[in-house]
């Protein structure tokens, strides 16, 4: 016998591991190989089957451990038998029939069939089938080699049925392995979202993040998954088209059997109405229903935001109030709805003029706040603009009329009330002044 290092002399030896086993393999002692692919074939784990083909019915003559394992059957009641008594009601005739075909031409065949166990048990098995000719030329046997794939099957069939009840489900569905990579959407994500599956798959749901919220945010999420608690929270997130919606969203991570997690599954429904409901409720809650400016109480808001602001950023801020002049007059003369078509006549004619980081506030009845990021120059320029605005309006009862404008910017000594109040004095003073003007107050600033 050849040892494995024995060469012949002169031989090219390959560099190449599988190259090299093959040509050792090749140089064993045909005994030694037969011994040793018996051995293979006693130890595999797929089932092996040898068939004489000399007899019309070809009959078992080999099977291994593995398929008697399969069967269920011990190797004597196998030998000497035909493979059909492995066949029941639900082994598919037409497969049995592309078998026997493939055989009568001496043809490699595979396929699948149900066939069974002798406890009467029905298992799943691929297998395939080849032809083995003797030295004459004859085939002699049929080899076979069977793999039981009843439990593959199953969990197939498992996995295709919680697939399709997970795409019956309204609400949208992510899972993602623990690197974050998306391994299965359903179709109301896909609906939700705009993207395909095929967009999705690989990536990480950062695709949808709208970046409207805080990296702390995403931080209490992995901190709370890692510790394999579920995480839930309202997710502001933007579809493929770039629009935004709001899901509330639970993510929990899946364990194994082992309590080892493997995946993190989202589940989500879409609550745009709701927030847009909360919204425009928000906003309802904040706006003086005649004017449309800000009411006195989300006023009051701003007007803290804003010293905050110019406190903590150095953005400047200056105030202007201003008050219609004579309006009782107005009332008196013209009525009522006339005075409120004035009122909200000069507030739309205010918030015209302002920038958006600029705010207008129904102060009172015919009283208007202005909270303007500007220093006391270009704040009183802009209510002398403001002053000649109204002026030029021309209601077609009404006429004209006149606004009056204190005018003062926070210094460093002002708190919120002191600055209002300085403010108002002005007002004041331009009021006693002969009204339609604008009086600045420059005490602190
Ligand atoms: P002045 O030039 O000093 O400001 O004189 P005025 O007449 O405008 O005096 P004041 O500002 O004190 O008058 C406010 C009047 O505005 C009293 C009130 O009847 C009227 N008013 C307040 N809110 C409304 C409103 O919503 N609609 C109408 N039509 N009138 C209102
Ligand atoms: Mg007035
Ligand atoms: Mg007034």
């Amino acid at each position: 016998m050849l040892g494995y290092n024995h060469f012949p002399e002169g031989a090219v030896v390959s560099k190449n591991p599988q190259h090299l086993l093959k040509v050792r393999f090749g140089m064993l002692d045909p005994h030694e190989k037969d011994r040793l692919v018996g051995v293979a074939a006693e130890q595999a784990y797929n089932s092996v089957l040898i068939t004489d083909a000399s007899t019309s019915e070809p009959l078992i003559v080999y099977c291994n451990p593995a398929f008697c394992r399969m069967t269920g059957y011990p190797e004597e009641e196998l030998l000497g038998q035909s493979p059909r008594m492995l066949q029941g009601p639900d082994t598919d005739p037409k497969v049995i029939a592309s078998l026997r075909k493939a055989l009568a031409r001496n043809n490699y065949w595979e396929g699948r069939t149900v066939n069974y166990r002798k406890d009467g048990q029905a298992y799943i098995v691929n297998w395939n089938i080849s032809p083995v000719k003797n030295a004459q030329g004859v085939t002699s046997h049929y080899v076979s080699v069977q793999q039981d794939v009843t439990e593959q099957e199953k969990a197939a069939i498992e996995r295709d049925m919680l697939t399709q009840a997970l795409n019956q489900a309204n609400d949208p569905i992510l899972v993602t392995d623990l690197n974050a990579q998306i391994v299965f959407v359903n179709h109301a994500f896909e609906q939700l979202t705009g993207f395909t599956t095929d967009e999705v798959i690989g990536q990480t749901p950062k695709l949808l993040s709208s970046g409207q919220q805080s990296a702390e945010f995403y931080q209490r999420m992995w901190q709370t998954l890692k510790a394999n608690r579920p995480f839930q929270a309202r997710f502001i997130n933007q579809r493929k088209d770039g629009s935004r919606y709001y899901v509330e969203q639970s993510i929990a991570p899946v364990l194994d059997s082992a309590g080892q997690c493997r995946h993190f599954i989202s589940t989500s429904w879409n609550v745009d109405e709701l927030v847009e409901r909360e919204q425009a409720l928000h906003a309802m809650a904040m706006e003086d229903k005649m004017t449309g400016l800000l009411n006195r109480r989300a006023g009051d808001n701003r007007l803290q935001a804003a010293y905050h602001d110019w406190r903590t950023e150095l953005q400047p801020l200056s105030l202007i109030l201003c008050d219609i002049d004579h309006f009782k007059a107005v009332n008196d003369r013209f009525g009522h709805p006339a005075g409120d078509r004035i009122i909200q006549q000069v507030a739309a004619t205010l918030s015209q003029q302002l920038r958006s980081s600029d705010a207008a506030i129904r102060w009172g009845g015919e009283e208007f706040m202005l909270v303007i990021q500007a220093h006391l120059a270009e704040a009183s320029s802009l209510a002398e603009r403001l002053r000649s605005a109204i002026a030029g309006l021309d209601d077609a009862e009404v006429g004209s009329i006149s606004l009056s404008f204190g005018v003062a910017e926070a210094g460093t000594k002002d708190s919120l009330q002191q600055l209002i109040s300085r403010t108002d004095k002005a007002l004041y003073k331009a009021k006693r002044n002969g009204r339609d003007q604008v009086c600045c107050d420059h005490g602190q600033a």
